[in-house]
């Protein structure tokens, strides 16, 4: 550790990046051992990059701070205090985006039942209310190609990512860049939401009613001004510490 500031800063991103695994169980949002939660790391001394990622065959549930897996970009293991290593092949796509996109400390990846059905139709998410408003012409696409992550699948989601934080990967699932780990945790919640509620709206057979483009982009303005004072100037995050709030009820081992 380079000094006491980088250990309380390594000893944050532990505890929020296994608040985030349980969190996601806790909302039904995870896929038995699969897909993960990764975190970026300061450099190490040598300008090493360094990720956290969940032990390889736990559940979102057993996660905790204590035993997550310090990997390079590469997957290797660094630091494996559990001693089950990772899916490196897993963290294949989460390296690609972490060595493009500096700005992602963490990225969230899901196959929820409702984000892999808004993946699989040609519309996407439409503007239907306030959660799915705030991804308004915010959402990549990445075509799916099979399971097998390739390099050159790798450099096509890095480009079909673009500068966006949200990204359908087509007929699969969703993939989500935070600044931090609490932004990616929110989003992902929101975008649960979103589409859980475009399946039931459009399910009912009636007609909806889609905001118009200017509501919408107004709508997602407002959202990344709030996101942008927790992110960029340090405002408070009432939601995130409700949320660990919520966790020393329903999950108090995540500190562990
Ligand atoms: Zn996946």
């Amino acid at each position: 550790m380079p000094d006491g500031a980088g250990t309380d800063t390594i000893t944050r991103l532990r505890r929020d990046l296994a608040a985030a695994y349980r969190l996601i169980a806790h909302w039904g949002m995870d896929d038995s051992i699969y897909t993960h939660i990764s975190v970026r790391m300061p450099d190490g001394p040598e300008g090493e990059k360094r990720f956290l990622l969940n032990p390889y065959g736990l559940r979102f549930d057993e996660v905790t701070a204590a035993n997550l897996v310090t990997i390079d970009e590469a997957g290797a293991v660094i630091d494996d205090p559990y001693g089950a290593g990772v899916n490196a092949a897993g963290f294949t796509i989460h390296s690609a985006v972490h060595m493009a996109r500096h700005d992602a400390v963490c990225v969230l990846h899901t196959h929820t039942v409702a984000g892999v059905a808004l993946s699989s139709v040609k519309e996407g998410l439409l503007p239907l209310n306030q959660w799915s408003a705030q991804f308004f012409d915010r959402i990549a696409f990445h075509d799916y190609e099979g399971i097998a992550l390739n390099l050159e699948e790798r450099a096509r989601i890095v480009e079909d990512l673009g500068e966006k934080r949200v990204m359908f990967l087509r007929n699969h699932g969703t993939l989500i860049l935070g600044r931090s780990v609490a932004e990616a945790v929110k989003l992902a919640l929101n975008l649960e939401r979103s589409c859980k509620a475009q399946v039931a709206a459009l399910g009912m057979g009636l007609t909806p009613v889609v905001l118009s483009d200017a509501v919408a982009e107004h709508t997602a303005r407002q959202y990344e001004s709030a996101y942008d004072k927790t992110e960029e100037q340090g405002a408070p995050d009432p939601e995130w510490d409700a949320f660990l709030r919520q966790l020393e009820t329903v999950a108090p081992g995540y500190r562990g």
